[in-house]
């Protein structure tokens, strides 16, 4: 947060605390409380589970196709349904003797996001086009099925992944960013390199024996296979 600057320090504490009043609303008796938040008893934070991984949420912050916040994300930490937790723990386990962790880009996703990204489409910014969709526009990017209304991250089961060297800390070339919406970010890609699309391959082959399928547009998506009930969560992060 920046120093020096009340009145935004203030707008964002009013923001946050609105959307933990929203959050409360939701909460049941069966929720718990763990290390000062309130999360459904069926999830967990992923990084509790899973040895060595790194977060970098990309939509708590700027760096995304909207290229701000988006609306949910108040905390810092991975969020995962505890079944999907603990086969992302299976597939970090596979990959750490052959010298890879695994980065997170997103988990859990508040339902409230995906009414977000809606209502960013339905403005005429177009800011972050050449980094994420520059060859399609943002009705393109619906249609398409980059983006939908609802998302399997709602329900807590999906994850967004990738691979860094555990040596030196450096992301494995996967020859894109996450969240290029884009064809050269289909899995099988030919618009990579073989060495790229064999690391994709490596990320997708781990992922896989965890028991996650993966949504061949992106390398970098993966669900719970068999991962019902489907439901959308809306508590903030
Ligand atoms: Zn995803």
């Amino acid at each position: 947060m920046e120093t020096g600057g009340s009145k935004t320090a203030c707008a964002l504490c009013v923001g946050a605390l609105a959307c933990l009043a929203n959050c409360v609303q939701h909460t049941t008796p069966e929720h718990v409380e763990r290390g000062g938040s309130t999360l459904p008893v069926e999830f967990c934070y992923a990084d509790d589970v899973v040895p060595l991984l790194r977060t970098d949420l990309k939509y708590a912050g700027n760096d995304n196709f909207v290229g701000r916040p988006i609306a949910g994300y108040v905390g810092k930490r991975p969020i995962l349904r505890r079944d999907a937790a603990m086969a992302l723990q299976q597939a970090a386990a596979e990959l750490r003797p052959l010298g890879y962790g695994l980065i997170i880009w997103d988990a859990y996703r508040p339902a409230r996001a995906m009414s977000d990204f809606r209502a960013w489409s339905r403005t005429p910014d177009d800011s972050t086009r050449t980094s994420f969709y520059p060859r399609t526009t943002k009705q393109g990017i619906y249609a398409s099925h980059y983006i939908g209304d609802i998302s399997e991250h709602s329900w807590g089961v999906a994850v967004d992944i990738s691979l860094y060297h555990l040596a030196n800390g450096q992301l494995v070339d996967m020859g894109g960013r996450h969240d290029l919406l884009d064809p050269s970010s289909a899995t099988d890609s030919t618009e990579v390199s073989p060495a790229q699309r064999a690391n994709r391959h490596l990320l997708r082959d781990a992922m896989q024996r965890a028991g996650f399928e993966n949504y061949p547009k992106e390398w970098w998506h993966y669900r719970l296979s068999n991962s019902r009930p489907w439901y959308s969560y809306d508590f903030c992060t």
